[in-house]
């Protein structure tokens, strides 16, 4: 049974001649303690979804079609009362600049003790040997003394793993991280993602992970959407898609990425850029920078289709398809 099912989403921003589009039928589900990816450049739309889940998208967007359940609930019809009970509690979020969530004038531990006296009815000393045993569980050495600093006091990386420990505060059952390393430098994010891997396979959280470097989501997580212009162009298994990546869109964000390279090889950007709100293409978004684009994908879009390794909305892996089952049934 899954714990979000995400169904023909859409979003939209209502401006005042026109309305746009921003998310087209996203549909997918996140089970109990799963892992999943959600990549793709800046501007595909990875960050908007994180916030119609949670229902935190700013005027004038709004969701205009779809659902989203949680457990029983379609969170599209919830009011905020209820939204009280859900966004920090069972579903919580934190974002790439830790400052967005921390409180400049609190200490750590003020804010940490008034995010669990706002839920929970316990003392002040509980909710305070609550709030330590969570910092030392995000491997902050001396939490008694972290507890007493402000947050312009800490580096960074220690910032984020109080964010993370105030995100795990409540015992959430999914976690959507936006960007959660993208600020910090190489060898922190490694660490503040193993941190986050293990803290939500300990605690049985399931967790989106929001990112446009592919480069960690192969460490993180089980299952990978790859977004395009507000579109989920591919999805499946992690490994299956790094291993063989099937949507052009895929194949080149991994040959972009520095590890994918061979030594001596010249790195292979995606020519061209994520179009803007507003100025997605016809057909198949990504035409305009795919080496295999016909004529036919300028002006029709693509399905969604299973490759035998992903499910894929492509063309030229339609056609493929078409003709490898062709010839299997000439075998006959
Ligand atoms: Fe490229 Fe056409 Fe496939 Fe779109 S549908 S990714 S343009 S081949
Ligand atoms: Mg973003």
């Amino acid at each position: 049974m899954a714990l979000l099912t995400v169904e023909h989403l859409q979003v939209d921003f209502r401006l005042r001649q026109q309305t746009l589009t921003a998310l087209y039928d996203i549909s997918f589900t996140l089970s109990p303690g799963e892992r999943l990816a959600i990549v793709g450049e800046s501007g595909a739309g990875k960050s908007l979804l994180g916030y119609a889940i949670v229902n935190l998208l700013r005027q004038p967007g709004y969701i205009s079609a779809g659902a989203i359940h949680f457990h029983e609930q379609n969170l599209t019809k919830l009011g905020s009362r209820q939204w009280q009970q859900i966004r920090g509690k069972k579903i919580a979020m934190i974002f790439q600049d830790p400052m967005v969530t921390l409180n400049p004038v609190l200490t750590v531990g003020e804010q940490m003790v008034e995010a669990i006296r706002a839920h929970q009815k316990i003392s002040a000393q509980a909710a305070k040997q609550l709030a330590i045993h969570k910092l030392s569980q995000v491997k902050i050495s001396a939490a008694e003394q972290r507890f007493e600093q402000y947050p312009h006091e800490l580096s960074g990386g220690m910032r984020q793993r109080v964010v993370i420990a105030i995100a795990m505060l409540l015992n959430p059952e999914i976690l959507i991280a936006d960007e959660p390393t993208t600020a910090l430098d190489v060898t922190i994010q490694a660490q503040i993602l193993h941190l986050l891997k293990q803290l939500c396979e300990e605690q049985g959280v399931a967790l989106i992970l929001i990112t446009h470097d592919f480069g960690v989501v192969s460490r993180i997580a089980e299952r990978t959407l790859v977004m395009y212009a507000g579109r989920i162009v591919e999805r499946g298994p992690t490994l299956e898609i790094i291993n063989d990546p099937q949507h052009p869109y895929t194949q080149g964000l991994l040959n972009a990425l520095p590890q994918m390279a061979l030594a001596g090889q010249r790195l292979n950007q995606i020519p061209g850029h994520m179009p803007s709100l507003g100025e997605h293409p016809s057909g198949c978004a990504f035409h305009p920078r795919c080496p295999y684009a016909t004529e036919k994908c300028r002006w029709q879009r693509p399905r969604p289709i299973y490759s035998g390794i992903s499910t894929v909305a492509c063309f030229a892996i339609e056609e493929l398809l078409a003709e490898t089952n062709l010839e299997e049934g000439d075998d006959n």
